[in-house]
């Protein structure tokens, strides 16, 4: 609707300002005409008072001139006051002018008067006195055709939108008849001191003028190809922000964890450090009591002592060779697993943490494998970050410090409660917890939950934050793997 106003607007104003244009130029070779008149009016006058009786041949051939020169005057007349004697009529003869002159002149007090033409043309009268007198014989008369006087070159006046009207100055209409149709656009008076003809125009301007419905087609097709191009433009925009958050998304998933693998690595060093010292410690004095054992030819004794170095290796090897699976790039391999043993790898890693930390670290599982189908290193990860996260809490709280993790089975799912005795979730961080690089920790990257969220969704499972009396307490629901649910059944 506001764009069809607005062209509507846009082409009124257009033919406005054509009209304009064309009226002002109307006007100017209308005026110039008029003024013309007053100069033949003079020489004729002249001829006349030098003798027309005389000489009526010489007016004749004169008035013939003018006319054949300016077919606009149809018509000159030269009508003897005080007689009915020595008329000259030359042009037309529709009417009888004589009185219709005389009358005229008589009223004349110096300026030409202008009359209506008797007749259907559109045509007027100007007559002079002759001489410009008191003391004139002759009223001498112009017959201008209007129509001829207003024609010219231009076809814009051949429209049928565009009016014209002219006027003598008391309103006599000679051309059209002033706001039979409609309001003229431009009325400006004729620039001549002798014929100030009102001259007045027009130009149509109906809906089906200022909005044709050539142009209202096209405007619709251009607004319709233009609706559809945005459309297209719209929905390829979408696609490629779509396109782009995915990637934003996925190049984030991907940084995430790394950084955490990275992070978690780094936390793991200090712990399995101590995990490692353990094994170690006692295969040195093992293998220092076995050298001693051997110089006494104690074989029995040595073979025990090396069975126990084998276990302690083998529990330092197995250390190490979770160090690697955290850490080595691989693919994501979902199988079944015994959450039991996640939480046994968790809690092997963090326990020399614990220790460190004076926090006791409690463990409560099921008697039962407790299997889901998931990935394993992704699920250790989780269970790690969820402690080392509540041994952070404790190593805050001056009280006890106490960690418990316990998992059940709760119908289809399985549970695991990590619960600590810290200080518990500030509750302006609770809407954020699982947020990537939200931390209140100094030291801390914010992305521990972010992926263990990530990683318990790609399981199909949750990660939740769950009411405790005290402390914070995480809940990892994760769907039981079928064949342990029927098992339970
Ligand atoms: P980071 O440990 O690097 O800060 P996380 O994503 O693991 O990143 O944790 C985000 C935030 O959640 C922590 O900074 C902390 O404020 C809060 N939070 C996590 N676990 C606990 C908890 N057991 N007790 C209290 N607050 C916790």
């Amino acid at each position: 609707m506001l764009v069809f106003g607005l062209l509507a607007g846009f082409e009124r104003n257009a033919r406005l300002t054509d009209l304009t244009a064309e009226s002002d130029r109307l006007h100017a070779v209308a005026s110039q005409r008029v003024d013309q008149h007053d100069a033949h009016l003079t020489a004729l006058s002249a001829i006349a008072v030098a003798g027309a009786e005389q000489r009526p041949d010489l007016f004749r051939e004169v008035a013939g001139a003018i006319m054949r020169f300016y077919p606009r005057i149809i018509g000159i007349s030269l009508v003897p006051l005080d007689g009915d004697d020595g008329e000259l009529e030359i042009g037309v003869r529709e009417a009888d002018l004589r009185e219709l002159i005389r009358a005229a002149a008589d009223r004349s007090t110096g300026t030409p008067v202008l009359v209506r033409y008797p007749s259907d043309r559109p045509a007027y009268l100007i007559v002079k006195r002759s001489p410009n007198s008191e003391a004139a014989r002759y009223g001498l008369g112009l017959v201008i055709d209007a129509a001829a006087l207003l024609h010219g070159d231009s076809d814009y006046w051949t429209r049928a939108e565009a009016t014209r009207w002219l006027a003598l100055p008391d309103g006599t209409a000679l051309i059209g008849v002033a706001g039979d149709l409609y309001a003229p656009h431009f009325s400006r008076a004729l620039s001549s001191d002798t014929q100030p003809l009102e001259l007045k125009t027009a130009i149509r301007m109906t809906i089906s003028d200022i909005l044709p419905p050539g142009r209202v087609a096209f405007v619709m097709a251009v607004i319709a190809l233009g609706a559809m191009a945005l459309r297209v433009i719209g929905r390829q925009r979408v696609k490629v922000r779509a396109a782009e958050a995915r990637a934003e998304l996925s190049g984030l998933e991907t940084r995430l964890s790394h950084a955490s693998r990275v992070n978690a690595l780094g936390e793991m060093a200090s712990g399995m450090a101590h995990e490692l010292t353990q094994p170690l410690t006692a295969i040195l004095a093992q293998a220092q009591a076995a050298r001693h054992l051997a110089a006494r030819g104690d074989m029995n004794r040595v073979a025990e002592i090396l069975e126990d170095v084998v276990g302690q290796t083998r529990r330092a090897g197995a250390i190490l060779e979770r160090l690697r699976t955290w850490t080595r790039p691989r693919e994501r391999n979902a199988e079944s697993i015994d959450l039991r043993d996640c939480i046994r790898v968790a809690e092997t890693l963090l326990a020399g943490q614990a220790q460190e930390l004076g926090a006791r670290l409690t463990l409560t599982l099921p008697p039962t494998p407790l299997t889901v189908e998931g990935d394993r290193v992704e699920l250790e990860q989780v269970l790690f970050n969820l402690i080392r996260n509540a041994l952070d809490a404790v190593a805050e709280s001056a009280g006890a410090r106490e960690v418990a993790i316990e998992a059940s089975r709760d119908g289809a799912m399985a549970v695991i409660d990590v619960s600590d005795t810290g200080p518990g979730i500030r509750p302006d961080v609770r809407d954020r917890l699982f947020t990537p690089f939200f931390t209140t920790r100094e030291s801390g990257t914010g992305l521990g939950l972010a992926l263990s969220h990530r990683l318990v969704e790609r399981a199909g499972g949750d990660l939740t934050v769950v009411e405790a009396r005290e402390g914070a307490r995480f809940r990892i629901s994760l769907p039981l793997a079928r064949t342990t649910r029927r098992a339970a059944e």
